[in-house]
């Protein structure tokens, strides 16, 4: 079922970046196998009773991908077709993203199949629960810990909390079940925006290496919704010209910059950027192609592909998505010599302040926003320098670097920990 992943699935595209980590770090074929995963794969089906007492049917799975490091770790995809391939590849590549980010988590990831815009909140939140209750077993501080990921958000998070503390008849869960919650039942300041921050922490950094000025460089963003929007706010507010917009209803351009925080209030009232009066439609395969210094795709899976990277001018590519490239695509990405920042390093913020709301939570303590976009930027740049500087004394590019990094994080702990079960 994995294995016959089409080629611009996120399996395909997690699956070839191992591999190819694998041959060059010299894996030996037992150690490559168990790391390969997932570990655990589990589908349920859900029937949830929703509105006018319909009940409906909804496919749902948890994959964890690897705990060598510790628990799985890894947001809920809440999208109509979302499958268990798309999962397995995030779950893998969350994998990475905790190792190289280097806090104590393995990779994790759950789907649901729905599109969570066709429905109300009240219905949306009654199949939150319903995932809850059926995937309790599976969800815990030791096991998996979920957080938003596409189509989820921080009340979704909120719920999941509450169903679980329900259910074991307590105030409070024993430990942290999942991350990204709202702050008032747990949730750690500044968690939603971390992603996003942490992009722009990873551009600036790029901007440092590459003798670039943020205030002479023009940006194209694919994707307003938590990740693209907080990036956008972000990197216009450090003195880049934020010059197009995308998302699913339509995207946007204007070549003297848009106002972003304009669009997201737009945006707030209306629900979407479209009819925004200070900026002209564009095609949406037109982002890719426009002349721009910083291209951040933060929308969803396979968005790079051998039809569009050729045509693509930016300098710099930072994946706020995850897999937003192809392998093929990649390769021409590489012989253009476009700076890449790869999802694994670039889009780590969010796990990294889970993990800070994670210790927050079992130790009782509180942070301060203050304190979380210290250790944030800290974290984010010490990792771009460690990353760069291997790529640089391996001669690899930012993407192998990373995955070598992260692998052989993996690596080590798997034969610490023994390959017998
Ligand atoms: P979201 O649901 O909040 O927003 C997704 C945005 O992408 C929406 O604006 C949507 O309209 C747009 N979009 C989807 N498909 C598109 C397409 N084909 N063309 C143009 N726009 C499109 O999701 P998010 O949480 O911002 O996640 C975005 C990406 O970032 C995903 O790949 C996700 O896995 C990754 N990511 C998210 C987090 C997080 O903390 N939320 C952390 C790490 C990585």
């Amino acid at each position: 079922m994995i294995k016959a992943a089409p080629e611009n699935s996120i399996w395909h595209t997690a699956l070839h970046n191992y591999e190819q980590t694998a041959q060059r770090l010299k894996l030996e074929p037992e150690l490559k196998i168990k790391i390969q995963g997932p570990r655990e794969i589990i589908e349920t089906q859900l029937n949830p009773l929703i509105s006018n007492n319909k009940l409906i049917r909804v496919t749902a799975f948890i994959v964890r991908h690897n705990y060598a490091l510790g628990p799985a770790k890894g947001g809920i995809r809440m999208t109509p077709d979302v499958t268990i391939d798309d999962v397995s590849g995030l779950a893998m590549e969350m994998t990475w993203k905790t190792a190289l980010i280097d806090v104590p988590f393995g990779g994790g990831k759950s789907g649901i199949r729905f599109a969570p815009k066709s429905i109300t909140t009240e219905d949306k939140e009654i199949i939150i629960r319903a995932f809850t209750r059926a995937m309790h077993r599976h969800i815990g501080p030791e096991i998996y810990v979920p957080a938003p990921d596409m189509g989820t958000t921080q009340s979704d998070m909120g719920h999941i909390r509450d169903c679980i503390s329900y259910s074991e008849g307590t105030a409070i869960t024993r430990g942290c079940f999942v991350t990204g919650k709202p702050v008032i039942v747990g949730g750690i300041v500044g968690r939603t925006e971390a992603t996003g921050r942490g992009v722009v922490h990873t551009i600036m950094t790029a901007c440092e290496k590459l003798n670039l000025d943020i205030n002479d460089l023009t940006v194209a963003v694919q994707g307003f919704g938590n990740v693209g929007s907080v990036a956008a706010l972000e990197i216009a507010q450090s003195g880049a010209k934020v010059i197009a917009i995308s998302e699913l209803a339509g995207s946007l351009y204007n070549s003297q910059g848009i106002d972003v925080p304009a669009l997201a209030e737009h945006v707030e009232k209306t629900g979407s950027v479209l009819d925004f009066p200070h900026a002209e439609k564009i095609e949406h395969d037109a982002l890719f192609e426009l002349d721009c210094d910083i291209l951040i795709p933060a929308a969803t899976q396979s968005q790079i592909t051998v039809k569009n990277a050729p045509k693509i001018k930016a300098k710099i590519i930072a994946e706020g998505a995850n897999a937003p490239t192809t392998p093929a695509a990649d390769e021409i990405i590489n012989q253009k010599n476009i700076f890449v920042i790869p999802d694994i390093l670039c889009n780590a913020g969010g796990v990294f302040v889970s993990y800070l709301e994670y210790t927050q939570e079992t130790q009782r303590e509180q942070w301060t926003l203050e304190e979380v976009n210290q250790r944030l930027s800290k974290r984010m740049t010490q990792r771009f320098h460690d990353v760069y500087q291997y790529a640089r004394e391996n001669q690899l590019t930012m993407r192998a670097a990373a995955m070598n990094i992260a692998v052989d994080r993996v690596a080590q702990a798997t034969i610490a920990r023994g390959l017998l079960p």
